[in-house]
Order: C-alpha cells, then structure tokens, then sequence
C-alpha cells in the first residue's frame, strides 16, 4: 500500500516536471532569441540608444526580426541535444553554420565570434574535440554563454551539481575552454534553474550563487576564478550604477549586464530594451537578460509581435516544440 502511494507521488512528480517544461521552455528560447533580434540592428553603437520596438538594418543592413549567432549557436545545440549527438556532430553544426549559413535566418552567416570562429578552424584541422576550444585569458568572450541556455531544461532534474558541472563544461568547452568562460555558464545555468523551480529573482539568485561558490571554491580549476565575478557572487552587481555596468563581449561583463537589467526590471519587455540599449553588445546581453525573463515571467510577457517578426518563426517554434517532447519524455523516465 505505502509503496503505491509512492510510485502516485513519483507520477504527480512527472507530470508535474513535463507541465513547468512545457510552460517554460518556449518563452525562454523565444525570450532569448527576441532579445537578439532586438539588439542585431544596434550592436557595437554607444550607448543610451532609444530602441523600444523590433527595427532593422543598422549595423548588419538585416531586415527586421534577424537573430544573428547567439540564436543560431542555440539552436544548433537544441537540434543536437534532440538528436542525442556527440561533440563532434556539434562542431559538424557549427562548422556548417559558418560555411553554408546552417540555422541562420537568411541562408548564410553575417556574424561569428573570434574565439568560436578559431575553434572551428582547430577542429576542421585536427577533429579533435577535446582540443578545439581556446584556452587562453584571451579566449573569454561571450560566445559559449550565449548559446548554454537549452541545458537547463536537460539538467532541472539532475540533483548533482558535479553531475551538471560536467554536462555544462562538455558543450561550453568545444570553443571556449578556459575556465573563467565555463565558470559563467555555470552560474547562468544554475541561476536559470532555480528560476525554472519556481523561485523568486532573488531566492534563485541567492541559492545560485551560494551554491556556486561552495561548491566550485572546493574545485582547484575554478577556486581562483571567482575573484573576476566578486560583483555577482557579493550580489553587488545588482545595485550597481548604470555607469559601472560594461556592455561588452568579455564573458564576466556581459553576465554581470544580464542580470543587472534582469533584476532592474519586473517584465520582459523593459528588462530586454535595457539591455539592448546599453548598447555595445547588444544582441548577446538582450539575449542573456531575455532568456533569464522568459523563464521568469512566461509567454505572455514577451510582446507578441516581436515573436511574428522574428524570422523562420515556425521553424523555431517546430524545433521548440520537438524539444519540448524530447525533454517530457526523458522527465517522465
Ligand atoms: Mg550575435
């Protein structure tokens, strides 16, 4: 009797994981790939920029609704990760994004980071994917923090946090090896994961951050590598002034921005045109802070006519929904 009760609890357990998959995982992809469209026509210009819709053109001369590398990168590892690929078929994708402008929205690729582009170089040359990430301090853009976010929704039921460590590090690492990149990831991906469960902003940052520090303050490959985020382990980032926040691609910056315009604001919509109007890096950290308020405040706060501008919408929303029925399935295992 008492083991049936059990195995009822287990089940309300399951559907109840697959229900907060279903609820969040669209709003967080689309949140981050809105935020990137958002910021494609501005980025690299100054800041105090007036953006407050989706426009075109700009910087990369794209029609309106174009996602650039942050939102490609992304959707290359959902495909990946529904396919139950290794690291190379990964490298393979991001290789042909490049070369034939796979999952781009117009058929060819106008944008790609220095320290993912040097990757596939080294994995064309040596297909050795446990080398082709760059390891240098040099190597710590933002390229392999953008495109992390889907292994939330791979890792919201794994309670180890080495165990997650491990899975975060083996699809950041391909291109961006150096710790102070990984670190990062880790932070960002287990703040999203506290959001995932239901936390307020600041419980979930709380618990993300004091996790982190304990657990990777004990790791010989991490311990001096908190030093650079003090702002966000102290939590001081979050009073920060406007003036202190740097928009730019340098990894802990642009992690340090997100949250800043994430806790700035209670919606998506303000939280992202901040973002996108630090100007700079506009479309990565509109991207981060999107994906952080797409997961926190649902569906309906993401304005829909930015989602009917963005292009190869129902291409997204297919993949989306094929990821949705990958991840309810391995939940309910
Ligand atoms: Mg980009």
């Amino acid at each position: 009797m008492r083991r049936k009760m059990k195995d009822r609890w287990n089940d309300d357990d399951r559907i109840y994981l697959g229900l907060s998959i279903k609820e969040k995982l669209f709003p967080t992809i689309l949140g981050g790939i809105v935020g990137d469209a958002l910021g494609v026509p501005v980025e690299f210009k100054d800041r105090n920029l007036e953006v407050n819709g989706m426009t075109g053109y700009g910087t990369y001369n794209q029609p309106p609704g174009t996602w650039s590398d942050d939102s490609s990168l992304t959707l290359c590892l959902i495909e990946n990760l529904i396919e139950e690929n290794g690291e190379i078929e990964l490298m393979e994708k991001f290789t042909s994004y490049r070369e034939d402008g796979y999952w781009t929205p117009h058929g060819h690729m106008f944008d790609i980071g220095r320290t993912t582009d040097e990757a596939i170089e080294r994995f064309l040359k040596e297909k050795n994917v446990r080398q082709c990430g760059g390891i240098t301090e040099f190597d710590n853009g933002n390229g392999a923090l953008m495109r992390i976010s889907p292994l939330v929704f791979i890792l919201c039921n794994e309670k180890d946090f080495t165990t997650r460590k491990r899975e975060i590090e083996r699809w950041a690492e391909l291109t961006h090896a150096h710790p102070r990149s990984t670190l990062a990831c880790i932070v960002y991906i287990q703040f999203l994961i506290h959001l995932f469960n239901n936390n307020t902003p600041a419980r979930a940052f709380e618990r993300a951050t004091g996790t982190c520090r304990s657990e990777l303050s004990k790791d010989i490959k991490y311990r001096d590598e908190l030093v650079h985020y003090r702002r966000v382990f102290d939590q001081s980032i979050l009073d920060a002034k406007k003036e202190d926040i740097i928009s730019d691609g340098y990894v802990v910056h642009s992690l340090e921005a997100a949250l800043w315009c994430f806790f700035k604001h209670t919606n998506y919509r303000d939280a992202v045109l901040e973002a996108v109007n630090l100007g700079g890096d506009t479309d990565t950290i509109a991207f981060l802070t999107g994906t952080l308020a797409g997961m926190c405040y649902e569906i309906n706060s993401i304005p829909e006519e930015w989602i009917n501008k963005l292009t190869r919408k129902q291409d997204i929303l297919d993949l989306c929904e094929r990821f949705f029925q990958y991840c309810y399935k391995r939940a309910a295992q």
